[in-house]
């Protein structure tokens, strides 16, 4: 039998009844499902299967510029200053070397800013969201996504030391 902690119910009737703004909503995404990652943490998988070119995911986000004092740890880079701040699942989608999914943003004529989760090839049910943070050097940390062409830090390729080097 389904458990509900005591009151919760009442609290999302309640919030329902009075949406205090944009930013409590976090609505679920439908396809989509966050679990305990092999990658790292949590991950979201595909609880459908998508063809390559397929929109995976809207991301609701919010956006936010530099000095706004907001919690970096999961915005996107969107343009200098400017950033999006996922507030759905995909905001614990990992990063991958070699992603199956990649990442599209912009700012709309009317100044939306939006990014979407495209399939990069076709995804099975139960496959986990990647894409390539492409960290600039300044901000790359290790990398643990175990593809064969993995660069061992979670980092743009054009940033990459001594790239040409490796080669
Ligand atoms: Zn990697």
């Amino acid at each position: 039998m389904a458990r509900t902690l005591p009151g919760l119910s009442d609290r999302l009737l309640w919030s329902r009844r009075h949406p205090i703004g944009h930013t409590a909503r976090v609505p679920l995404l439908k396809d989509l499902r966050v679990v305990r990652s092999v990658i790292d943490g949590y991950g979201v998988v595909a609880t459908r299967p998508f063809v390559a070119g397929e929109l995976i995911a809207d991301v609701d986000g919010v956006a936010w510029r530099d000095g706004d004092g907001v919690d970096d740890r999961y915005s996107l880079w969107i343009d200098d200053g400017l950033y999006f701040d996922m507030v759905d699942q995909t905001r614990w989608i990992n990063h991958s070397c070699d992603p199956n999914a990649g990442l599209e943003t912009g700012v709309s004529e009317a100044g939306a800013v939006w990014a979407k989760i495209v399939a990069r090839r076709a995804i099975s049910t139960g496959d986990e969201i990647s894409y390539d943070y492409a960290f600039p050097a300044s901000l790359a940390e290790p990398c643990r996504c175990g593809s064969p062409s993995c660069r061992g830090m979670i980092i743009d390729e054009d940033e990459m030391p001594a790239r040409s080097a490796a080669r």
